[in-house]
C-alpha cells in the first residue's frame, strides 16, 4: 500500500523544515510505502529549492513545481493529478493540521470510507469574527447546495483511489473543493480535532479572499439565488402594485394634495438598490460561465520531480 502525502507550498520556508521532519517521524512508524508530494505554488522566498534538495537526500520526496501562484485549490487538484498513491493524505504546510494524526485517518481508510476528513473542534489563534463568519456561512450554504457540505473541514483529509479519480474528473475552474469532495459521494467520516495555531509565517488569508470563496461556493453548489432574485422581483413588483392601487384609491376618495416627495423616493432608491443586487447575482454567475467557457488549463507545470523510487523501478 502506497500513501502519498500531498502539501502545497506556498512561501513556507519558515514551516517547512520542521513540517518535513515530523512527517518523517510519522513515516517511519508505520508500514505503508509514503510518498510526500509537494507542490510548489510559485513560492519566492526559495520553498522550492529546498524542497528540491531535501528530495536529494530523501528518495519518498517528490516535487511538482506550478508556473507560477495558482492559488491553493489548484495546487492540491494538480497534486492529485500526479499522485501515485492508494491514498492521498492531504495537509497543510504549516502545521495547523498535526501530522501525528495521519494514522488515525489511515485506519478510517482502511475501515472502507473513501473520504476521511477533519472536523475542526477548536480554532485555538483564529479570531472570533472568523470562527462566527464560517460558522453563519456553513448554515447558509447548506440551505442553498443539493449535497449537504459539513462544517468546519477543511483540507485536512484523506481521499481513497477512487474518491482521487473522482475529484480528478472534475477540471471546473472555479474550484470550491469542500463542495467538490461532498459533490462526489462515496464513504465519507469526519475525524473530529484540534487545530493547532500556525506553527510559524504568515496566513495568506484575509478577508477578501473569504469573501471570494463564500461567492465561490454559494455559486458553485446552487443557482438558488438567481432563483432568490426573480422571487425579490415578483414581490417588489406586486408590492409596487398595492401601493399604486392604494394611491388610486385615496385620490379618488380624498383628492390629491401634491404630497408624496418622500416616498417618490423611498421607493425609488429601493428599487434602485433591489435592481443592482440582482445584476449582481446574475454577474456573478455569467462571470463564472465565461471563465469556464474558455476552457484554459487549470495550471502549468515547471517542473515536474518524481520520487527517486519511482524512477529506480524505471
Ligand atoms: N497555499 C498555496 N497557495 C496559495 C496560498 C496558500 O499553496 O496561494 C498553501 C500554503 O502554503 C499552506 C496551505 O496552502 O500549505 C494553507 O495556507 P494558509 O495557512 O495560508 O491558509 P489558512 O490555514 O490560514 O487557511
Ligand atoms: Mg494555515
Amino acid at each position: 500500500m502506497t500513501v502519498t502525502v500531498l502539501v502545497p507550498v506556498y512561501n513556507e520556508m519558515d514551516v517547512l523544515p520542521e513540517c518535513c521532519r515530523r512527517l518523517h517521524d510519522v513515516a517511519e512508524a508505520r508500514a505503508e510505502d509514503f510518498e510526500f508530494l509537494f507542490v510548489d505554488d510559485g513560492s519566492s522566498d526559495g520553498s522550492a529549492e529546498w524542497l528540491l534538495a531535501l528530495r536529494e537526500r530523501d528518495p519518498r520526496v517528490a516535487v511538482i513545481e506550478l508556473s507560477r501562484n495558482f492559488g491553493k485549490e489548484i495546487a492540491v487538484s494538480a497534486g492529485l493529478d500526479h499522485a501515485s498513491g492508494d491514498a492521498v493524505m492531504l495537509l497543510d504546510a504549516d502545521l495547523q493540521d498535526p501530522p501525528e494524526l495521519i494514522p488515525d485517518f489511515l485506519a478510517a481508510w482502511q475501515e472502507g470510507y473513501d473520504i476521511v476528513y477533519g472536523q475542526r473542534l477548536s480554532r485555538e489563534g483564529e479570531t472570533w469574527l472568523k470562527i462566527r463568519t464560517s460558522h453563519w456561512y456553513y448554515r447558509v450554504i447548506n440551505l442553498l447546495s443539493d449535497v449537504p457540505i459539513p462544517a468546519d473541514a477543511g483540507d485536512f483529509r484523506l481521499l481513497s483511489r477512487r474518491a482521487v479519480e473522482a475529484v480528478k474528473g472534475l477540471r471546473e475552474k472555479h474550484r470550491y473543493m469542500s463542495g467538490l469532495y461532498a459533490w462526489i459521494g462515496f464513504p465519507q467520516k469526519a475525524l473530529p480535532y484540534h487545530r493547532h495555531p500556525r506553527h510559524a509565517g504568515r496566513t495568506k488569508w484575509n478577508y477578501w479572499r473569504l469573501w471570494s470563496l463564500a461567492l465561490e461556493g454559494i455559486t458553485s453548489f446552487s443557482t438558488v439565488p438567481l432563483k432568490l432574485a426573480t422571487l425579490l422581483g415578483v414581490v417588489t413588483a406586486g408590492a409596487a402594485f398595492l401601493y399604486g392601487v392604494f394611491f388610486l384609491l385615496r385620490t379618488l376618495l380624498f383628492g390629491n394634495p401634491v404630497p408624496g416627495y418622500p416616498s417618490l423616493i423611498v421607493v425609488m432608491l429601493f428599487l434602485g438598490g433591489v435592481q443592482l443586487i440582482c445584476l449582481g447575482i446574475i454577474g456573478e454567475y455569467l462571470g463564472r460561465t465565461y471563465v469556464e467557457s474558455k476552457q484554459r488549463q487549470l495550471y502549468y507545470l515547471r517542473g515536474l520531480h518524481p520520487r527517486r523510487e519511482s524512477e529506480q523501478d524505471g
